[in-house]
This record gives C-alpha cells, structure tokens and sequence, in this order.
C-alpha cells in the first residue's frame, strides 16, 4: 500500500514506518497519544523552497503556528530558515531554539504594545503591519523605545484563494491586511511617521491553497501597488508573498514548490521586477506531510442495528488534534500494522464528551483493540491547535531521523494541567 504525503512515511512489510522507525515501537517506547515527526521530511520539504530560490536574494520564514515546538524550530533555523511569527511566545520560543532575531518577521492583526516592544527589543527584520492603527500605535512604540521599526504593509490583493472559507485570508471581508486601494496612502503616511521605517510589502492570501493562479493573481495584484508606491519616490527592498501552499491530505494534487515558485519568478522577472528580495512565509507545506499522530485503539463498539455507526474508540482525541473538529478536515487514518482481515467501516472517535470529537468518518479498517492508528499529514496544525479539553495533557512529540528517535516533548501531566490554579481562601 502506497501512501500519499511525504515518502518518509511508508509501510515496509505490514509495518507502518517512519524514516526507519517502526511507528508500532515508537508508541511502545513512548507511549499514545504521540506526535512522532520525520526530520529529513522537514528538510526535504524546506530544500524544495532554498533550491528553488537559489542564486537570489531570499529569505525563507516558516510560519511557526504550523507547529511550534522547539526542536521543529531548531531544525529548521539550523537549516538557515527565518521564521513569521504571530506573538510574542512565539518570538520566545524561535529566539529559544536559536533563530538570528534578523531573520524573523512578525505577522498578526493584533499585536499589543508589549509585544511591539519585546519584538523591537529583539530586533526582528521586519513587521508586517495589518492596520493604520496599528501603524500608529507602532510608531508611537518604538518613538519611546528610540528605536526604529522596519515595516511592510499587508495588502490584501482581494483574490480568491479557494480553500476553506476559515483559512481564505486574502478576500476583501477578511480581518486581514490594508485594502488595496489604501494601500499607497497608507504607505505614504508610514514614510513620514516617526520610528518607521519603511523597508517592503506583504501578502498572504490563505492556507491549504492546490493551485497556482490565485499566487499569479495575488502576485500581480501586489506588483501593481509596487510600481504606484514605488512612483511616489518611496523604495521597497522586499516582497514577501506569505504562506498558504497545501499539502497532500488525500487527493488533493497542490503543485510543488519549485513549481510554484517557478511560476511566481517568471511572472515577477515578466513585470521587471527580478532583482527585489524574496520572501516566503511557509508552514503547513514544510512540516504537514512530516508528522503522524498516534493513537492506540481502545474500544471497538459495533452499532446495534445493521446500517447504524460502527465506532472505533482511541486515545487521541479533538483536543490533540483539532483539524477534523474545526475546519471538516479529512485526514487519512492507516493501521500502524496491518492486519490480513476484512476491515470494517468505523467512526474513529475521541473520549472526549462532544460529538463532534471525531478524527474520521467511515473509514475501512482492520483494527483490534490495543492496536495502534496513524493520522497522516498530521505536522502542521496539530500539536500546535492542541489543549487542554477534558483536562487531558497534551500528547508526547518524538523527532525521528534514520533508525534515531528523540523524545522532544514530554508528556503532560494531571499537576502540570493545573499549576498556576489556585483554590479560594479557607472560610
Ligand atoms: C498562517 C500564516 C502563514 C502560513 O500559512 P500555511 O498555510 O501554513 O503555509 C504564513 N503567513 C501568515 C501571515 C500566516 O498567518
């Protein structure tokens, strides 16, 4: 059985594998529920972008709520990656994991005054600044902090991504960006407000995006605000095109990176505009296909008439794993072993008490209890989305590399759920 996604994750024999890690022995060396990544997926993933880059000035920044965790972070700054956060925990968890502060640009509709100071502080390359008054309020910080603010201004292109209304960010409705027709007004105000600095332009126009013409279009959309900014003597030295290219959950055929980027360099160098640096702000496509969520089956629970639910209980539930609940996402789900048995069709469910705790619908499986199932493409979006619900601890995350595993996130326990509670004064 051939599995879509990424070729680190693989049956070899009956035996579902992650690079050279049997997914059954990492769930007995480390327990279920259990992120379990593959580092040279991340890489390939990653080198797809530089490759296609090659040769010109750019700058790769994962999108770190793809998925925070430290050790995705380290390899990924080690590997020469910038990063696009979105807060300041996330500027603490990239500085932590040893990205250069000038590497980092930081996105978000809502950024405080604290964070715009701690972000100054550190020094990042560049905000990308979502509001006039955020523009505002930015100028006013770093005035204070004597320090200038390198910005771009997110424009929205107003382009139809086609994805899922919840992760389409480039339409004119959405909370995101400067409009378009704002844009060389606002840009003209930025050049002349204190601490500002006006250094490139912005867009992201949605996530999980399988084509190429709503980049192509957003790309040229952007182009045009370039060339008007640009001919009111204003200069800007970066284009930074975002995120958003999908991955392979099921079906669904997104074009490479290399093809994309291809597309967007040629439409780019067309317009004249092939010696600006370029930014990209990927996240789903760099760690999706890399990670599997792992999950020991522990109740089958067959329905009581013949065309009612089959049920196929796990440990793993919406709290670890948010997409299916959130967004519909259909994610595939494989036996870690494979059983030489007619399967069933089952629900695959969580304990958690809501009905809408589910990670999969009808899908044929060959399980018994004590068995362990893999949610594929599970790397982005996952560990990063989960909680707390029901008080359950969030699940082990294990980065594997060759036969080696590490362990990179230890288990959440009871005491740690609730530290930092307090119970009322005895009366
Ligand atoms: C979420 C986000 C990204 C990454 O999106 P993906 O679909 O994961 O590639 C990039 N830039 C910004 C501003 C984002 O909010």
């Amino acid at each position: 059985m051939t599995l879509p996604g990424s070729p680190q994750v693989a049956y070899r024999g009956d035996r579902l594998m992650l690079e050279g890690c049997a997914v059954t022995d990492l769930a007995a060396s480390f327990g279920t529920p259990l992120y379990a990544y593959s580092r040279s997926a991340m890489l390939s993933a990653l080198s797809a972008y530089q490759q296609a880059l090659e040769g010109r000035d750019h700058l790769i920044c994962y999108a770190v709520k793809a998925n925070s965790s430290l050790a995705v972070l380290q390899t990924f700054a080690q590997a020469g990656c910038g990063f696009d956060i979105v807060s300041a925990g996330e500027l603490s968890r990239v500085l932590a994991a040893g990205a250069q502060p000038s590497k980092v640009v930081f996105s978000g509709v809502g950024k405080t005054r604290a964070e715009m100071r701690q972000a100054l502080d550190a020094g990042v390359m560049c905000f990308n600044v979502e509001s006039e008054a955020e523009l505002e309020t930015l100028s006013s910080v770093a005035t204070q902090a004597g320090l200038m603010a390198r910005i771009s201004l997110r424009v929205n292109p107003d382009v139809d991504a086609k994805t899922h209304p919840y992760i389409s960010t480039g339409l004119k409705g959405n909370k995101f960006g400067i409009a378009h027709e704002r844009a060389v007004a606002v840009y003209a105000h930025a050049a002349a407000l204190p601490g500002i600095e006006v250094v490139g332009i912005d867009c992201h126009i949605g996530s999980q995006i399988t084509e190429i013409s709503p980049y192509l279009d957003a790309v040229d959309r952007v182009l045009d605000l370039v060339e008007a900014i640009e001919a009111t003597g204003l200069r800007l030295h970066h284009l930074d095109l975002g995120g958003g290219l999908g991955i392979t959950y099921t079906d669904e055929k997104p074009p490479s990176a290399g093809d994309l980027i291809g597309a967007l360099l040629q439409r780019i160098e067309a317009r004249g505009h092939g010696h600006r640096k370029l930014m990209f702000e990927p996240g789903r496509s760099l760690v999706g296909n890399a990670g599997v969520l792992v999950a020991e089956v522990l109740y089958l629970k067959p329905s009581d008439d013949h065309d009612g639910k089959n049920f196929c209980i796990v440990d793993a539930a919406m709290n670890d794993l948010m997409r299916p609940a959130m967004y519909e996402a259909w994610m595939r789900i494989v036996p870690c072993r494979l059983r030489d048995e007619a399967p069933v069709t089952y629900d695959v469910v969580g304990p958690v008490c809501e009905s809408g705790d589910w990670l999969g619908r009808d899908r044929a499986l060959a399980v018994h209890a004590g068995d362990h199932l893999a949610v594929l493409s599970a790397g982005a979006y996952g560990m990063s989305m989960a909680s707390n619900y029901n008080t359950r601890g969030r699940a082990a995350e294990v980065m594997v590399s060759g036969a080696e595993s590490w362990l990179i996130r230890e288990r959440e326990t009871p005491a740690e759920l609730f530290r930092g509670e307090h119970l009322l004064p005895a009366r």
